[in-house]
């Protein structure tokens, strides 16, 4: 839940998510569109699906995967989940490197390397291996990533307040700003949409995704005006933004009152749609309505 999502964002899914799913038997055994609801809202699907097939993984594994090798073979865990892992929980010596460690790292050796470039990564990771407290791993991690997160600051880096500043050649140099680099990256291109949501007491109408889409399958959205030619007039009431890998939705979410249901979309009852997998644009544009 925690790859490219903040802490404060994950904490009350990650505690519902748990009390439904308190077992890797529980998550393996569930429906996908019950995994999905629960989700509903983080973003980044894929997540919740690989962590779904990494449960029924676990489920048919002799016992629970605790090496580094046998975590980072497990759907949907790259390097540092697997090292976070190995090391937190199994004390197995491996360095977690996450974008809070990637700028420690940097600023600690004043290194303007592109952070974006594999080479710099490898090297990033060749640094923090060397730095790895092998008797404490675990808790050698979370500090450093916990160092980044609340001391070393992307913007405005508490140095006076920092354990490495002694150590630290960005403080030395005064290039703490400067660092790190990341080159080449993107800004979001902006797509404006607009969404309906048709008024019915009680009820919302949705369409479900087909199972074959490549992205948000199975997922069920607000219908954009073009399915909804009869529905006049629709009054703009919102507009909501959504950010999504490197693209920035600008949605204008609009209201009209009952319709006919399109062809692939149905007039749902309120409480029935909450516990649905509904993709996040359309979680926005709802609560902006109720
Ligand atoms: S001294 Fe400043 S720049 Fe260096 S690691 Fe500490 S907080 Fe970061």
């Amino acid at each position: 839940m925690l790859q490219q999502t903040r802490v404060r964002a994950v904490i009350p899914y990650y505690e519902k998510f748990l009390r439904r799913f308190p077992t890797p038997q529980a998550l393996a055994q569930a429906a996908e569109s019950e995994v999905l609801a629960l989700w509903s809202g983080l973003g980044y699907y894929w997540r919740a699906r690989r962590l779904q097939l990494a449960a029924q993984a676990i489920g048919a594994a002799p016992a629970f995967p605790g090496t580094y090798a046998e975590l980072r073979a497990l759907p949907g865990i790259g390097g540092y989940t697997a090292a976070a892992v190995a090391s937190i929980a199994f004390d197995a010596a491996h360095a977690a490197v996450d974008g809070n460690v990637l700028r420690v790292i940097a600023r600690v050796t004043n290194d303007a390397s592109d952070t974006g470039a594999g080479v710099t990564r490898r090297r990033f990771q060749a640094i923090a291996d060397s730095w790895l407290e092998a008797a404490q791993p675990g808790t050698f991690n979370q500090a450093l990533m916990e160092l980044g997160a609340t001391v070393c600051l992307p913007r405005a880096p508490l140095c006076t307040a920092c354990p490495l500043s002694g150590v630290c050649r960005a403080r030395a140099a005064g290039t703490q700003a400067q660092l790190p680099v990341k080159l080449g990256a993107a800004k979001p291109r902006a797509v404006d949409v607009q969404v309906v949501v048709a008024c019915k007491p009680g009820y919302v109408l949705l369409g479900q995704r087909a199972a074959g889409e490549p992205r948000l399958a199975g997922f069920w959205e607000l219908p954009e005006p073009a399915r909804l030619p009869a529905a006049t007039p629709l009054e703009p009431v919102a507009r909501v933004r959504h950010a999504i890998v490197n693209q920035l939705f600008r949605v204008t979410v609009l209201r009209c009152g009952p319709v006919r249901a399109p062809r692939g979309y149905r007039w749902i009852a309120a409480d029935e749609a909450a516990r649905l997998p509904l993709t996040t644009l359309t979680r926005k544009a709802l609560a902006c309505i109720n």
